[in-house]
């Protein structure tokens, strides 16, 4: 069974070295500092995972073998150029993307890209959106907020307009919770991958869903990794209070509902979780045609994951549309 792995994370060198200079610095913000200390450490551990995330070649394709992946699609790491200044955010954003066209091009059978943009600069990430897209790039990502702010924000909005005109899915992918709402998630390491993340870019999307944003863009798709950050399972109270809270005047009727705009403009990834209860319930909520697989190397083990899909109780169809077909229609791979 073909096998296309959707959220697989690559870093340049340049950016590495700038979250360095960023870490070292006074203004760090307190999620990242947490996670500068997680993954940028000296240790053994920390250093296989730079050395792969670098490797946009042979090395990879190697792994990928061993793991049995067919193709990854390549995007760049949490959280990507999005902790630096607009000038050096713009430029490090465009030389991954030509770093990742020149990967592409090279291997053009096994790796597809996203487009790293730079939100900071939101008519140069419209513009780098054009570029990348002529470039090939099947998408974008975004590591959630930006120094704090969501996309939500119409000053960020020239970037919709230009992924729903170029027809490129944006992928929302996790990073720590902003500066406004991570001190309760500094303890116990709960501003992390396994809680932290989720809560952070779940309210993200919401707060696309119930700003109006599709309502102006319809056409507009919006891919959540980590089987929806959660929100297949919250849907049906999300819409519930939602109806409550118009009716008492507490916020402004839609055209439809929250969960209309989350089946209508979101397909999901399987990304490190490896539940099969989770994974039967976003099915039996989004149905079958916008869930992918996607493995999260070099984050996650992907023997691992690949071992989930392959046998996890769901229908042959089912496996066929989660592993390749789905990931095939939506980011245009064939
Ligand atoms: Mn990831």
């Amino acid at each position: 069974m073909k096998r296309i792995a959707v959220e697989e994370a690559f870093v340049t060198e340049e950016i590495a070295q700038e979250w360095k200079k960023v870490l070292a610095s006074k203004f760090v913000e307190p999620g990242f500092r947490m996670m500068g200390q997680t993954i940028l450490g000296d240790d053994p551990g920390a250093r296989l995972v730079h050395s792969r995330l670098v490797d946009i070649g042979a090395g990879r394709i190697a792994q990928m073998d061993a793991d049995g992946i067919d193709m990854a699609v390549l995007s760049i790491t949490s959280p990507g150029v999005q902790a630096f200044d607009a000038v050096t955010a713009t430029r490090l954003a465009k030389d991954a993307n030509d770093q990742l066209a020149a990967a592409v091009l090279a291997h053009p059978t096994r790796f597809a890209a996203l487009a790293a943009v730079a939100p900071q600069y939101p008519a140069g990430a419209a513009l780098e959106l054009h570029r990348a897209s002529g470039l090939g790039m099947k998408g974008f990502l975004i590591n959630s907020h930006t120094m704090g702010e969501y996309l939500d924000d119409r000053k960020y909005w020239p970037i919709f307009e230009a992924a729903q005109a170029l027809d490129l899915p944006l992928y929302l992918h996790p990073r720590e919770p902003s500066p406004g709402m991570v001190s309760p998630f500094l303890d116990y390491g709960l501003y992390f991958a396994g809680f932290g993340f989720a809560v952070e870019t779940s309210l993200h999307a919401m707060r696309l869903i119930m700003c109006g944003l599709f309502d102006e863009f319809p056409r507009l798709k919006i891919v959540l990794g980590h089987m929806g950050e959660g929100l297949p399972f919250w849907l049906q109270r999300i819409d519930n209070r939602y109806l409550l809270q118009v009716k008492i005047g507490a916020v402004k009727k839609m055209k439809k509902l929250p969960s209309e705009y989350f089946l209508d403009n979101f397909a999901i990834t399987t990304a490190g979780v490896m539940s099969g209860p989770a994974l039967r319930l976003s099915l039996e909520v989004l149905g079958e045609d916008r869930i992918m697989f996607a493995a999260d190397y070099p984050y996650e083990s992907v023997e691992e994951g690949v071992r989930f899909l392959d046998t996890v109780e769901i229908s042959e169809v089912q496996r066929a549309k989660i592993y390749s077909g789905n990931a095939e229609r939506i980011f245009k791979l064939a």
